[in-house]
């Protein structure tokens, strides 16, 4: 199975699991639940949340589903920015442990830059560490400038990654992010991986180039948009799931990998920047 080394060697699976939206809607519980189950059985052990999705109900949810699994678990959650100064970022990293009855988060993400000062934020992710309450940091949504920036403060390399948009039809990281990133060995989250399903590119997923791709490889368009994703050095997706069904299809992405004349395809048909 493909996996991800972080900054220091730990490493996770190239594939693990979304939770916006889930956890807010009561009739759906238990099939999300599990949906994350599974998912973790079938190796797709991250699990990424955030205390903004559904004001704290998918972290709630997250926590019901890793119960008596934890320790196969990487968890990973997000600060809002205006919760990220000292002592406010310590506040909401209780709080969103107490909601996925943990004691550690394994990854806490800035969600994305607000008016904090990155120095502060980095001060009080260091002291969450030093406390045990978390085991690695990063960021998310930061371009190459505000990255670089980051890096550049004292401490601010121990970042472990930014979760960023990447999918076949957002392919702007690849301008100057993503070789930069590979370049300092710091892994790449993508979220969206599957453009919403297509909603970010209408007809994606009935796209020819990627349905025959699918049907060579005897896989589905979504299969093809996740492999394609993670087969750039350095990068991790986080697919969100709703259903048993399509977790156990996103997981079986894991095996598949494109040849050099599927990636040319794809490439053609959806170009990087230029
Ligand atoms: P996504 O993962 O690209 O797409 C999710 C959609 O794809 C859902 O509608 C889901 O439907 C559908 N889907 C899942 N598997 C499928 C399959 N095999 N075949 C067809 N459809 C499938 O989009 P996302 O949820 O926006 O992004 C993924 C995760 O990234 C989020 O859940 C969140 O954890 C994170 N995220 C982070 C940020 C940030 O600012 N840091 C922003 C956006 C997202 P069902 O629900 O019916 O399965």
């Amino acid at each position: 199975m493909k996996r991800v080394a972080l900054p220091g060697g730990e490493e996770v699976p190239a594939l693990g699991m979304g939770t916006w939206m889930i956890g807010e809607d009561a009739a759906r519980r238990s099939e999300e639940i599990s949906t994350l189950q599974q998912g973790i059985d079938l190796g797709m052990t991250l699990i990424d949340t955030a205390e903004m999705y559904g004001d704290g109900a998918s972290e709630k949810l997250v926590g019901q589903a890793i119960r008596g699994r934890r320790d196969r678990v990487f968890l990973v959650s997000k600060v809002y920015p205006h919760n990220a100064g000292r002592k406010a970022a310590q506040l909401a990293c209780e709080r969103s442990l107490k909601r996925l009855g943990v004691d550690c988060l394994d990854l806490y993400l800035l969600h994305w830059r607000g008016d904090v000062p990155f120095t502060e934020t980095i001060e009080a992710f260091v002291a969450l560490q030093a406390q045990g309450k978390i085991r690695h940091w990063g960021v998310s949504n930061f371009d190459l400038d505000d990255l670089q920036a980051w890096c550049d403060l004292p401490g601010g390399d121990a970042v472990a990654t930014n979760q960023v948009l990447y999918n076949l039809t957002r392919r702007g990281i690849e301008w100057d992010l993503l070789p930069w990133c590979q370049q300092q060995q710091m892994p790449v989250m993508a979220y969206c991986p599957l453009a919403q399903a297509g909603r970010l590119r209408d007809g994606l997923l009935n796209n020819s180039v990627v349905t025959d791709i699918a049907r060579a490889h005897n896989a589905t368009a979504a299969q093809i948009l996740l492999a394609w994703v993670i087969s750039h050095e350095g990068v991790m997706a986080i697919p969100k799931a709703g259903t048993v069904a399509h977790a156990q299809e996103n997981a079986a992405a894991l095996n598949i990998t494109l040849s050099a004349e599927d990636l040319a395809r794809l490439d053609n048909a959806f170009p990087a920047p230029g």
